[in-house]
């Protein structure tokens, strides 16, 4: 978990929307990749839900660990198999903030994620659909349902303004 404080879950008593509960924890992850900065990572954060209650959420550590492997949805991956004792997170909605990666976009269909909800859209490295569509291979055997570009430009602006102010190249 990140120093963020999470708000851990939504009350099912309130009659929200499911777009409004996908935006509640895209919220949260936006909150997560944002705490990154603080530490010079790009601001890329995921969460992992279950029902409606977040059991991971991490952002990316490439810079802190110097691990190329160290982007949000293959952290909240792993805690979130460590917080339930299971490798099948079949019953659980990833929220990232960017495309997923080819790595992620992997480590999502191994862990038989259920439903993939990402921000911005990556033309560069975005493995659901921007590059390819590993997501959704026809071959493989777990085919997660994806929603692409919920919040997209609130959550491309932080990366582009990350970039912006430390007068970067975006990658
Ligand atoms: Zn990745």
């Amino acid at each position: 978990m990140t120093e963020v404080e999470l708000a851990t879950s939504v009350p099912h008593s309130l009659e929200l929307t499911r777009f409004a509960i996908d935006e509640q924890f895209m919220r949260n992850a936006m909150a997560i990749a944002l705490d990154g900065t603080r530490h010079n990572e790009v601001p890329i954060g995921a969460v992992l839900v279950q029902g409606r209650s977040i059991i991971a959420g991490a952002n990316n550590r490439t810079v802190r660990d110097q691990d190329a492997t160290g982007h949000a949805e293959l952290i909240a991956i792993r805690e979130g198999c460590a917080a339930l004792d299971r490798w099948r997170l079949d019953d659980c909605t990833l929220y990232v903030t960017l495309e997923p990666c080819a790595m992620c976009a992997g480590a999502i269909v191994l862990a038989r994620v259920k439903r993939v909800v990402f921000g911005a859209w990556d033309e560069k490295a975005g493995m659901a659909g921007s590059i390819n569509d590993l997501l959704r291979h026809p071959r493989l055997n777990h085919m997660p349902e994806v929603q692409g570009g919920l919040l997209e430009d609130e959550c491309a602006v932080m990366l582009s303004e990350f970039f912006e102010d430390r007068r970067l190249p975006a990658p």
